[in-house]
């Protein structure tokens, strides 16, 4: 069961792999880059994940022992910014993710990735900030784009994601709210291989 969970998780991480070499493609080609500290888009509360996508950062509370105490802040938060955001105290709009290695696949490809257009054309889905303070870039990319070059797509990883797990990854939600349901996830496979061993004595001692 927890072997099941830790395969998921792997398969997650292979595509976090995947996206992380495709925008920094698309950002060696283009120039296309985050202001440096801007944390904008953690101060949206429409962030939203499947489970499976935090499946890795539910494990990785687990491993340092936080998992419960993470649970009780998620399930206050309702529906408010991320919790694992920490903004900056003293430049507004900055901030940073605390839980960076193991963001899900939105706050990976936000601002690099493309959508399609009415004419069925792919085209960047580009963030406000970018265009604000690099219109020029955020032009070029999208000629780039619209000449073929081949940036991370939102709809192909949505697919593949829902390919690796069809309920824990297509069920989408505020983010809070999917790692709550991880958590409880894994949770619930560690309880179910703890009475498993109790079961056939491995639990006990002496
Ligand atoms: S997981 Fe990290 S990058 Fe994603 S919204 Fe939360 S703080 Fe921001």
């Amino acid at each position: 069961m927890l072997a099941a969970i830790s395969q998921l998780a792997e398969k997650v991480f292979l595509l976090y792999r995947q996206i992380d070499e495709q925008t920094a493609a698309l950002q060696a080609a283009t120039g296309l880059q985050c202001p440096s500290g801007c944390g904008q888009c953690c101060e949206n509360p429409d962030v939203e994940a499947t489970p499976l996508e935090v499946l890795p950062l539910a494990l990785e509370l687990f491993r340092r022992g936080e998992a419960l105490m993470w649970l009780e802040r998620l399930e206050e938060s309702g529906n408010s910014i991320c919790v694992f955001y920490r903004p900056d105290p003293v430049i507004k709009g900055n901030g940073r993710c605390s839980m960076y290695s193991w963001r899900p696949t939105i706050c990976r490809l936000f601002g690099f990735a493309t959508v399609k257009n009415k004419q069925g054309q792919l085209e960047l889905a580009a963030c406000i900030r970018h265009k604000q303070i690099m219109p020029e870039v955020v032009c070029q990319t999208q000629e780039a784009i619209a000449n073929g070059f081949l940036a991370p797509n939102f709809s192909d990883f949505s697919i593949t994601i829902a390919a690796i797990d069809p309920y824990l990854g297509r069920a989408r939600m505020s983010i809070n709210q999917a790692v709550a349901m991880a958590i409880k996830r894994v949770g619930l496979m560690f309880q179910l291989a703890e009475s498993a061993d109790t079961e056939t004595g491995e639990g006990v001692q002496g």
